[in-house]
């Protein structure tokens, strides 16, 4: 299959070591193991008073306080007790907590209940997190918590996989640039922009190109320039078999061509390339949809192997169709669909006409259907995976 093809040439790029405070969206390229216990010291979890639970029933002289950054020194022995504040460390002697609602305080003595329970409202040392812990497995993408984690353990920076550069260009002599008028037989660039964004959700350093024309030679010097810096190339338009398509030759000429076609749709001409020197190019279709459906389905998992995602795929859900789905002859179709919740069904409903072109078929979809190639189709009813791109 194309799409695993396309995984079997891509190779995980390097790492390198990012202060924590960019690393949010990154993924470690290493385990990441707790360097320290959390938290170091036994902790109160209320406003209380730190006892022996010996001298439950008791009333008992107090000592001194321990608040948040400020622990008591002395320790609680037989008959005494110390104050104690939340975050504050429970002093040496000392088993347990009581809240204080649980006590009577009367001038420096305190009163505390009956059947003290040892260990009862304070943290133990490692109680959250224990030194030598795996604490973030290499490939998770980090988020807030795992940020906050590794700050909490004193985690000042993180080795993280590099983020592939990207190399975008758009082909084709029909094409303006975004806020020019197009004239007659010509149309803006959209392409750059959907895939621009698609490129940086999956964790790209994009280099825009603007637009090539129509024409080899130039084309060629654009591509050659693009990859002295580049990792991967992706170009769209200029990959189906007219007189102008231009791309799959060059790619040919460049490198090696793995994928020429898919079966597809939308997206048949989507071309894959290795170009040696690790660095790939994805010649996408120029259909919009085709463009960010061959983009899901082909580019983006390989961006996010290269930069170590333990989980490549978009994640995928049963849903119940809601339509007939109509099949195509010899090609896989990916049917845009909106979902809505019914009882315990995510239920899809189509987006409507499927044409290659029509970026309202995408615009706003929550998923898509997979349709085998074939005469049969999909029956409204049926329960299908659908790959997720967003929920309702
Ligand atoms: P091509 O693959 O070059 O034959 O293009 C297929 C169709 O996609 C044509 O109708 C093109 O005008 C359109 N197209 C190609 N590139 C773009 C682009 N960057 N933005 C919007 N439409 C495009
Ligand atoms: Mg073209």
């Amino acid at each position: 299959m194309a799409a695993a093809l396309v995984l079997v040439h891509t190779a995980t790029l390097g790492s390198e070591l990012v202060p924590l405070g960019e690393c949010a969206g990154r993924v470690p390229a290493d385990d990441v193991h707790a360097p320290a216990s959390l938290p170091a010291d036994p902790v109160s979890a209320v406003d209380g008073f730190a006892v022996r639970s010996a001298d439950a029933g008791a009333n008992l002289g107090i000592l001194g306080e321990s608040a948040a950054g400020r622990p008591f020194d002395g320790v609680v022995r037989q008959g005494t007790a110390a104050r104690i504040l939340t975050g504050g460390v429970l002093p040496d002697g000392a088993a347990c907590v009581v809240m204080f609602e649980d006590v009577k305080v009367e001038g420096e003595t305190v009163t505390v209940p009956s059947g003290l329970r040892p260990g009862s409202n304070f943290h133990t040392p490692g109680a959250d997190v224990r030194e030598g812990e795996l604490v973030i497995p290499a490939g998770l993408q980090l988020g807030a918590a795992e940020i906050g984690l590794a700050a909490a353990l004193g985690i000042p920076e993180l080795r993280v996989g590099r983020r592939p550069t990207v190399a975008l260009m758009s082909t084709g002599d029909e094409l303006v640039e975004l806020g020019q008028t197009p004239g007659r037989g010509q149309i803006t660039d959209s392409n750059r922009w959907a895939l621009l964004a698609a490129l940086r959700e999956a964790g790209a350093d994009v280099r825009v190109l603007g637009i090539a024309p129509d024409r080899p030679d130039e084309l060629r010097t654009l591509v050659l320039a693009a990859l002295r810096d580049s990792d991967v190339l992706v170009t769209s338009g200029g990959v189906s078999v007219g007189t102008h398509d231009l791309v799959k030759p060059l790619l040919e000429s460049l490198g090696t061509v793995h994928v020429g076609r898919v079966k597809l749709k939308p997206g048949k001409p989507f071309t894959f390339a290795t170009l040696g020197d690790g660095k790939v190019a994805f010649g996408l279709p120029g259909f919009p949809v085709s463009s960010l459906v061959t983009f899901e389905v082909f580019v983006r998992p390989a961006l996010r192997k290269m930069q170590g995602f333990a989980q490549l795929h978009r994640p995928s859900l049963p849903v119940k169709l809601g339509f007939d789905a109509h099949a195509t002859a010899e090609r896989t179709e990916y049917h845009r669909v909106t979902l809505r919740r019914e009882g315990s069904d995510l239920v899809a409903t189509s987006t409507g006409s499927q044409s290659s072109s029509r970026l309202m078929s995408l615009a706003g979809a929550h998923a898509l259907v997979r349709v085998p190639p074939g005469d049969q189709g999909l029956n409204a009813g049926q329960m299908v995976e659908a790959m997720i791109l967003s929920l309702p």
